[in-house]
């Protein structure tokens, strides 16, 4: 099995006439070492349904499949799609442990087979959609490693009271509890981006409700962070229909109402959201 480096994911890009996309997020990463750390990190066993989105030239689908049963690759670039499997088959052996879908993440509803672990360099400008997107399609989806801008990692591992503790850290808590997994250096891609890149870990824990509680929690917290700087009872007037209604409803949950929304973690939004009208 040969891993695709700088040289091999140079060679590919101009067989197929490659002129990497900026609104895709073409970013390939040239280093070998890098993808099989991620993998390493990821904790992907032999037993695991690897999913990758975005697997571009093939980087880290070979590094995947070297351990993984099987791997699932959904990539949205027809050309990319198409070349994979020769790729695989070019340097891994035998293309059929895997499976290419040519789709966009955001509007994937099923997939052939139930995923287990997550693992993608995620094209940067709809990383955080497409993660939540996954989290919440597919339940069987235990654990992860994505790649994303360093920014954005830093907003979802980030805790209550911080500056980068926002909409993303909230609801990716609904769902897994979410770390930082180390930063990367821009030197490993192929464009290189001008933004430092950073690894997110997920593992998946029992969500504090179900979806008619989640929809209400996270029209919550949109409302909460779209006007960050106010208190939570001014934040919330729109959704309740006043402030004096948003402070009563806030008190009934055992929330101060002139704290701000980014001082709450996920369970004081549940703690909202249980006391709220269904009807808003
Ligand atoms: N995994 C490869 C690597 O590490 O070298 C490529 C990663 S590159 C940052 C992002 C990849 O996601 C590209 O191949 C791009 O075409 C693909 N992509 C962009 N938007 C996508 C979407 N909405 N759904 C699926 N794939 C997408």
């Amino acid at each position: 099995m040969t891993l695709l480096g700088a040289k091999q994911i140079r060679e590919l890009a101009t067989a197929l006439d490659l002129k990497p996309s900026k609104s895709l997020g073409q970013n390939f990463v040239i280093d070998s070492n890098i993808c099989t750390k991620i993998v390493r990190t990821a904790h992907v066993t032999s037993d695991d349904v690897a999913l990758e989105i975005g697997p571009g030239l093939g980087s880290l689908t070979l590094a995947l499949l070297e351990i993984a049963a099987s791997v699932v690759a959904v990539e949205i670039d027809d050309r990319l799609a198409r070349q994979l499997p020769i790729t695989v088959s070019e340097n891994f052996g035998s293309p059929e442990n895997l499976t290419v879908i040519h789709q966009d993440a955001l509007t994937l509803q099923n997939l052939p087979m139930d995923p287990t672990v997550l693992v993608a360099n995620l094209p940067y400008n709809v990383s955080v959609p497409v993660l939540l997107h996954l989290l919440e399609k597919f339940p069987t989806l235990r654990t992860g490693i994505v790649m994303v801008q360093a920014e954005v990692a830093d907003r979802l591992a980030a805790s209550p009271s911080t500056k980068e503790y926002g909409i993303p850290s909230v609801k990716a808590a609904w769902w897994a509890d979410v770390k930082g997994a180390g930063a990367v250096s821009r030197s490993v891609f192929w464009p290189a981006p001008n933004v430092d890149s950073k690894l997110v870990a997920f593992t998946r824990r029992p969500t504090p409700g179900d979806e008619i509680l989640r929809k209400k929690v996270f029209t919550i917290i949109d409302a909460a962070f779209a006007q960050r700087r106010k208190m939570l009872r001014a934040a919330l007037s729109g959704l309740y229909g006043s402030s004096a209604a948003a402070e009563a409803i806030l008190i009934k949950a055992g929330i101060d109402p002139t704290l701000r929304g980014e001082a709450l973690e996920i369970s004081s939004f549940c703690a909202i959201a249980s006391v709220a009208p269904d009807n808003y």
